[in-house]
């Protein structure tokens, strides 16, 4: 079979030309990078675990009515998505302090925020991905006032939905980030859910211990990373406690 037309490649991930207009599909690599490309390196597993996994949440969001651009699985590393136009901005969600707001504001990492923050920063390799406000976005017209009320909204749903799920298998959803595109059907846009949701880009620590379950352990050198990306996806109940040979098949959104 003719290999399909490749249209983007970044650090994580494929996009390849769809089968229907409209359509791309994403493939999911086990290239790992931070710090804007200053570390990088292989998980073994991690595009099948991610794929995987993202998979899970994103039908999981669905089914409360959050719009996502994923269409269904199509095999260990790929899965059939919506083509969107990219809203050029990283929607960062906190729960709890770590990472970038502990070092720029001196606040412990684990230390439970007061309530929950969103930051927005402005997705562009070469400038390193800066922090902007909600008065950039509107200024430099990355995204319409009305588009950031619908992307406030989903991301606040999303945090709540998801901070139950990892809740309840014994894991703390301490942060994650956010894309999300535009389609038009007809005259009227909408904002989808984009991208993927995996321990790439969320901070998952284990309820009991705080252990980093994400790509921290790949980050901050701290080693058995494959391994905590599989114990997420055995408590999520997509691997089987018996490791990686029999994932479930795909299932459709529509
Ligand atoms: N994050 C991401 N991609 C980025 C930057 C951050 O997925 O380019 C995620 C990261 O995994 C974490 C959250 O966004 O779950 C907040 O990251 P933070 O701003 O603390 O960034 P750090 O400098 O620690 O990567």
């Amino acid at each position: 079979m003719a290999r399909r037309r490749q249209l983007y490649e970044g650090k994580a991930k494929v996009l390849f030309e769809g089968p229907e207009p409209g359509t791309l599909v994403q493939y999911f690599k086990d290239d790992a990078t931070a710090g804007n490309g200053a570390k990088s390196g292989i998980i073994t597993g991690k595009g099948v675990l991610n794929n995987r996994i993202s998979e899970y949440l994103m039908l999981k969001l669905h089914d409360i009515n959050i719009p996502t651009h994923f269409i269904r699985r199509l095999n260990m590393r790929e899965q059939l998505i919506r083509e969107v136009e990219i809203i050029p901005l990283e929607v960062v969600v906190r729960n709890v302090a770590a990472g970038s707001l502990s070092k720029r504001l001196g606040i412990p990492e684990g230390t439970r925020l007061p309530r929950t923050i969103i930051e927005y920063y402005y997705k562009n390799d070469a400038l390193n991905d800066p922090m902007v406000s909600e008065e950039h976005i509107a200024a430099f017209n990355w995204a319409a006032p009305q588009d950031m009320d619908d992307i406030n909204q989903l991301a606040l749903r999303t945090n709540d939905f998801l901070m139950g799920m990892f809740t309840a298998v014994g894991i703390t959803l301490v942060d994650f980030k956010l894309e999300f595109g535009r389609i038009w059907e007809g005259e009227e846009m909408r904002i989808l859910l984009a991208d993927e949701i995996s321990p790439d880009n969320c901070r998952l620590w284990d309820s009991k211990t705080n252990e980093k379950m994400d790509k921290d352990r790949f980050r901050r050198d701290m080693g058995r990373v494959e391994e905590a990306y599989q114990e997420v996806a055995k408590r999520l109940g997509i691997l089987p406690e018996s490791g990686n040979g029999d994932l479930k098949g795909p299932e459709a959104v529509q």
